[in-house]
């Protein structure tokens, strides 16, 4: 079962030196002089994006690497070229280095190594370890046993070892179709671990190689190649997750039984599994090809490229791996406790602007005409060296339409008849009269300024209690604003049997007519900035300099518990 976490498990995190299992085994390692330096490795398979499951994996061994001065490997599992492409080859390369780790050469690909791979299966059919088995997929499955039950030799068990050997060969040569033989292990089909009931190491595969080609109609199965691949890039500790805690039998039995280089270890630990949202490839694939989302990089989805262009900075998800912390037992963790780390790391680096998404305009009665007047507004008020900047201040602005009631409750502080309230950066203004459309709607507001409170406060010290944000109209430019939810309405979606029930309908608001100060025109891609009073928000790919585009990143506080509740409440 899973448990449920909200406050992830903190690593040790002692002045910046993490601790946890594999750390401790590998300084234990270091420090008995069983191995003399840390190689890791972080292996994807190029089928796909990478996501945050994956971040946690590359953090932790690029991670340990770093902390013990060793190195990690970035390592190509290319082993199944039906699903396998270069574009995922190049994308995963961008997204590690982009999460600020480097590989510098030791850039590796298991098809490298398919040539010395197929010569330790030819190896194994010498030493009567392996075999050429006929039957077919459904039989192999029928003849494996269950849980509580032996499985059944296979009838081509007994082959002899130059049947097994010429067969083999033959496979390679492309004399069969796919599916008509596969090598396996000769183990033991009684096995307690089925993992052991004789594997199969080879299949029949004809298809075109992002790398080799047309080389290969053969290739080796994951079991058969991870470790061995280990072996000859001499890694130290293999760290992989807790699903392959039943193959590691059969890890260190090719270890044990083939002549490889060098002995590795297999370690593994428990996945990343996030509230309302999925982690698997294969449903994040069918979310991209089903076009419930635009793409691989589209800012909903919990890869590594959505969450950069949604504006997430890679420092912020580094810092969520480090807090979560790596253990053995499988947890869900909230997905609100990465969206803090977000916030967390926004609020302190991110420069300030003003915004306003749906806008009001406001016209001051008692300011001049053709005045324009230049403000002081701090760009980062956490960051005392992110300095100052100009904004332009003239008679006519834009408001929230939030900011503003005619007939409020007691508890509101923003613009409302008669009560003065401080422009951010500017001066206090009093309402003074309201326009309406036919449709009884507020089109313009009035208001007065107190021209002896530039800067927002007044000489005779007298209390506003509200605040509010503003553009200049005069200069303001436009955009659309993206507004993002959560993908899922479930917090384990898909736990109801469909995942595509649980697809939020809402997870993409667009918000046309949005006023923006000046300078946000220019605001390159990548950057993330806080507008505000209203959140965070990134300059999207799709935006040009006649249609600009902004994504909103991430709130200021997290409001989903409290939508949640009042959907409940509405709900009852
Ligand atoms: P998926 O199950 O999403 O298809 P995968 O494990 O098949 O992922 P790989 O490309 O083989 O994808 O993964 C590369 C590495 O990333 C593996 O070592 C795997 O253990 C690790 N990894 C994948 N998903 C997670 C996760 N959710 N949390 C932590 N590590 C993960
Ligand atoms: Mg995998």
């Amino acid at each position: 079962m899973n448990e449920q976490i909200s406050e992830p498990k903190k690593n040790t995190v002692n002045g910046g030196i993490i601790s946890d299992f594999i750390r401790n085994i590998i300084q234990k390692d270091l420090s008995s002089a069983a191995i003399t330096s840390v190689i890791t490795r972080f292996p994807p398979e190029p089928n796909g994006y990478l996501h945050i499951g994956h971040a946690k994996a590359i953090c932790l061994n690029f991670g340990i690497a770093k902390e013990f001065s060793g190195q990690c490997h970035l390592r190509f599992d290319d082993t199944n070229p039906s699903k396998e492409e270069q574009k995922f080859i190049d994308a995963i390369q961008e997204d590690v280095r982009w999460l600020g780790f480097n590989w510098g050469k030791n850039l590796f690909y298991t098809s490298d190594y398919f040539e010395q791979l197929y010569m330790w299966a030819e190896y194994l059919i010498n030493e009567n370890m392996a075999y050429v088995d006929d039957l077919s997929a459904i039989q192999i499955r029928e003849y494996r046993g269950t849980l509580t039950e032996p499985g059944e030799n296979s009838p081509y068990r007994k082959r002899p070892i130059n049947e097994n050997l010429s067969l083999f060969r033959e496979m390679r040569a492309g004399k069969f179709e796919n599916g008509e033989k596969v090598l396996r292990a000769k183990i033991d089909m009684a096995s307690s671990n089925i993992n052991l009931r004789d594997p199969v190491l080879y299949r029949i595969i004809h298809a075109k190689h992002p790398r080799t080609g047309n080389k290969w109609c053969i290739y080796p199965n994951y079991d058969f190649a991870h470790g061995q691949s280990d072996a000859i890039e001499k890694i130290t500790h293999s760290i992989c997750t807790l699903e392959f805690e039943d193959h590691r039998p059969l890890y260190e039995w090719f270890i044990e039984n083939l002549p490889v280089p060098s002995k590795p270890h297999q370690y593994e630990f428990a996945r990343l599994n996030l509230t309302y949202t999925v982690l698997s490839k294969r449903s994040l694939k069918q979310l991209v090809t089903e076009k419930f989302v635009t793409g691989w990089d589209d800012p909903r989805m919990p890869t590594i490229s959505g969450y950069r262009r949604r504006g997430y900075p890679s420092t912020a998800i580094r810092d969520f791996t480090d807090r979560i912390g790596i253990s053995k037992s499988n947890a869900t963790v909230e997905v609100q406790s990465l969206e803090a780390c977000v916030r967390e790391d926004l609020n302190k680096n991110a420069i300030r602007r003003m915004a306003v998404l749906k806008p009001l305009k406001v016209i001051i009665e008692n300011y001049p005409e053709n005045l324009i007047e230049e403000l002081d507004a701090k760009n980062n008020p956490n960051d005392e060296n992110a300095g100052t900047r100009k904004i332009e201040f003239s008679r006519e602005f834009f408001i929230e339409q939030d900011d503003f009631m005619e007939d409020p409750p007691k508890k509101f502080f923003r613009l409302t008849p008669g009560r003065e309230v401080r422009l951010r950066y500017a001066y206090l203004i009093t309402c003074t009269a309201v326009v309406k459309n036919k449709e009884d709607n507020i089109t313009e507001v009035y208001c007065t300024y107190d021209p002896e409170t530039k800067g927002g406060s007044a000489p005779d010290g007298r209390k506003v209690k509200g605040t509010i944000h503003w553009v200049a109209a005069h200069s303001a430019i436009n955009a659309e604003i993206r507004q993002y939810d959560h993908l899922f309405t479930e917090e384990i979606p898909g736990k109801n049997g469909n995942l595509l029930d649980d697809i939020n309908p809402n997870s993409l608001t667009i918000i046309s007519g949005c006023k923006l100060e000046s300078d946000l025109q220019n605001s390159p891609k990548g950057e993330t900035i806080q507008f505000e009073r209203l959140g965070y928000f990134c300059k999207d790919k799709d935006s040009t300099s006649n249609h600009l585009i902004f994504n909103r990143t991430i709130g200021l506080r997290d409001t989903w518990e409290k939508r949640k509740g009042d959907e409940n409440v509405q709900k009852s």
